[in-house]
């Protein structure tokens, strides 16, 4: 079911995303499906002094709503598939979908099991790859900028 509501073009959406440096910002809302928090520790540090997501034309939404990126973080636990989905359904097109850590991408070191989906890498299309355990936030930042530039992830799997 969250693959059939999350399936959607993201990539041709991205055209209509607001460039850096000019007026809003990117507005990015994290998600934690599951995981050690390693990946959320490294974002909370990006959006701290010595960084400066801000300046690079990026912000943190407080509510999906807000937001025009769902960053998601952590292998996809079946208890947190229905607030990914809800979360997803709350934001406002265009919109789309980064995914940081190799958790979000294919389950990392906790898989697919009784209690995790494993990753969203094989159930959506993701404009932003992000792998790593965890990326730095240098890594984060880099990747970011390569999104508003509108460079393309030439390994994508098929949606
Ligand atoms: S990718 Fe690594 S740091 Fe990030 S949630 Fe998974 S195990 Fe933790």
């Amino acid at each position: 079911m969250i693959r059939a509501v999350l399936s959607v073009a993201f990539r041709q959406n991205m055209m209509a995303m607001k460039p850096a440096g000019r007026g809003a910002p990117l507005m990015l809302f994290h998600i934690e499906t599951g995981g050690c928090g390693g990946c959320g520790m490294e974002l909370r540090a990006l959006a701290s002094a010595p960084y400066d997501l801000g300046g690079a034309g990026f912000g943190l939404a407080n509510t999906p709503a807000g937001a025009d990126m769902l960053l998601v973080s952590g292998p996809l636990t079946r208890m947190m598939a229905p607030v990914l989905q809800a979360a997803w359904e709350a934001m406002p097109d265009p919109k789309g979908i980064i995914c940081m850590g190799d958790c979000a991408l294919d389950g990392g070191v906790f898989g697919e099991n009784y209690a995790t989906l494993g990753g969203l890498e094989r159930r959506v299309t993701i404009d932003l790859r992000l792998p790593g355990c965890p990326p730095t936030p240098t890594d984060v930042l880099a990747g970011l900028a390569s999104l508003l530039r509108g460079d393309v992830q030439d390994d994508l799997p098929p949606a």
